[in-house]
């Protein structure tokens, strides 16, 4: 394959803007080379500016979730469009779409709509901080839930009980209120609620990981989780920015069971507008400005023509909730793919699945959090991607990241991604 245009347009593109691209992951820094610059799609496929065509398994992250160019999501942007974009006041189509998405989602009374997964979770971390009068949060190395100061914290050796930032900018008194334990180690997480008595306004997590990969929780981590924040009046936040619309109507709380206090969405509820999103009982909710005291708002938040993309994009997960089992079996039939061509080779490796959602790991061992996660060996990974790319198949250009099906994939999309896997592994 050629990337001549994209190659010219990245080097243009990095005159202007810092490293050629507006978010980092799309520039290709974990797999080298130049990243390929999208003119069109549709259904499954992304068509690149020197005419390839590749096979989408990243969705733009998630929102896809039913293909590129989804009419009804498409045609109803271009009827709001034509009635003006944005007034500033409100408008009949936010209630519309909360309606729904309170309907869909368990355990939820209202929602308020943002621009972005960042300020959704953001948000709702300020919501539980004024809801409960503490200041720490609990999250977990590897979680990602936007890049708002208090959530660019990592793990390092050692920041057990203080994290330290791992962004230039981000300021110590901020790292100070993020508590930061491993997934899947509800020992870590009672130590730091043992440490830090009466002081936790809220454990944030993905339900499901997929910022370092997919990785699932384990039996009982979760309720563990459940019973932690119960037990000290701390607020339970799910970040559903991934999870949210994709799992399944009512994303991971319906799907796992564990009712939270505040869930967060993005990504698929805004059906590829920038949209975010969080909710939560009206006990909670109502701490929120005009009603309550925490303040938060937004020039563009509940803008019609995301609202539009958004209602279609529910409308649609709505009335076809077959998609979410479709999207499943294609997952698990790729995972099958995946699983006998490994087989044949002698590569370690493990395959995480939920969903839709479903990451290679050239590790040897279980990938149950970021440290395992980092084990992989991302040297099998770049000529792994730079291999499946040059077969046509879009992956994401990180081992820490998970892929996204979308519903317009056809079993001989994903035949034909098989084959080239089961010709790139050999290579390996
Ligand atoms: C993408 C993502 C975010 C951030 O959403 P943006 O819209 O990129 O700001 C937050 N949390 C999770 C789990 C995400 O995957």
């Amino acid at each position: 394959m050629l990337y001549k245009r994209s190659s010219e347009l990245f080097a243009q593109a990095s005159k202007v803007i810092p490293g050629g691209v507006n978010s980092p992951v799309r520039a290709f820094k974990a797999v080298g080379g130049t990243p390929i610059f999208i003119k069109e799609a549709k259904g499954a496929y992304l068509y690149d500016e020197d005419g390839n065509r590749l096979i989408d398994y990243i969705a733009s992250w998630g929102p896809m979730i039913l293909g590129h160019a989804y009419e009804p999501v498409t045609n109803a942007v271009i009827e709001k469009t034509k009635k003006g974009t944005s007034f500033g006041t409100p408008t009949e189509i936010e209630t519309k779409i909360a309606e729904l998405a309170v309907a869909m989602v368990p355990n939820i009374d209202k929602i308020r709509f943002v621009n972005s997964g960042t300020e959704a979770c953001m948000s709702a971390v300020r919501l539980a901080r004024g809801f409960t009068g503490r200041d720490k949060i609990i999250k977990f190395a590897g979680c990602y839930h936007g890049h708002s100061d208090s959530f660019l914290i990592q793990a390092g050796s050692g920041a057990v009980t203080f994290g330290s930032p791992n962004s230039p900018g981000v300021t110590q008194g901020t790292a100070k209120d993020t508590l930061l334990a491993p997934y899947n180690n509800l020992d870590a997480v009672e130590a730091l609620f043992e440490a830090n008595k009466d002081e936790i306004a809220a454990i944030i997590i993905e339900p499901i990981a997929g910022n370092m990969g997919c990785v699932i929780p384990k039996e009982g981590f979760l309720e563990g989780l459940r019973a932690l924040c119960d037990k000290h009046n701390t607020l339970l936040i799910f970040d559903e920015v991934m999870t949210g619309f994709r799992l399944g109507k009512g994303g991971a709380q319906e799907k796992l069971g564990i009712d939270a206090d505040i869930v967060t969405f993005g990504k698929v509820i805004g059906g590829g507008l920038p949209v975010g999103a969080f909710a939560a009982r009206a006990e909670i909710m109502s701490y929120l400005a005009p009603e309550g005291p925490v303040y938060q708002a937004g020039t563009l938040s509940g803008n019609p023509l995301a609202m539009a993309a958004g209602l279609a994009m529910l409308t649609a997960l709505n009335d076809t909730p077959e998609v979410f089992e479709s999207l499943e079996k294609k997952t698990a039939y790729l995972h099958e793919g995946f699983e006998k061509a490994l087989s044949k080779t002698s590569l370690e490796y493990t395959i995480n699945r939920f969903g839709s959602m479903i990451s290679v790991f050239f590790a040897k061992d279980e990938v149950v959090d970021f440290e395992t996660s980092a084990t992989a060996n991302n040297d099998t990974f770049k000529k792994y991607f730079h291999g499946m790319l040059a077969e046509g198949i879009y992956l994401p250009p990180s081992s820490f990241e998970s892929y996204f099906l979308n519903d317009a994939l056809s079993y001989e999309d994903l035949d034909f991604t098989i084959a080239a896997f089961e010709k790139v592994v050999a290579t390996l």
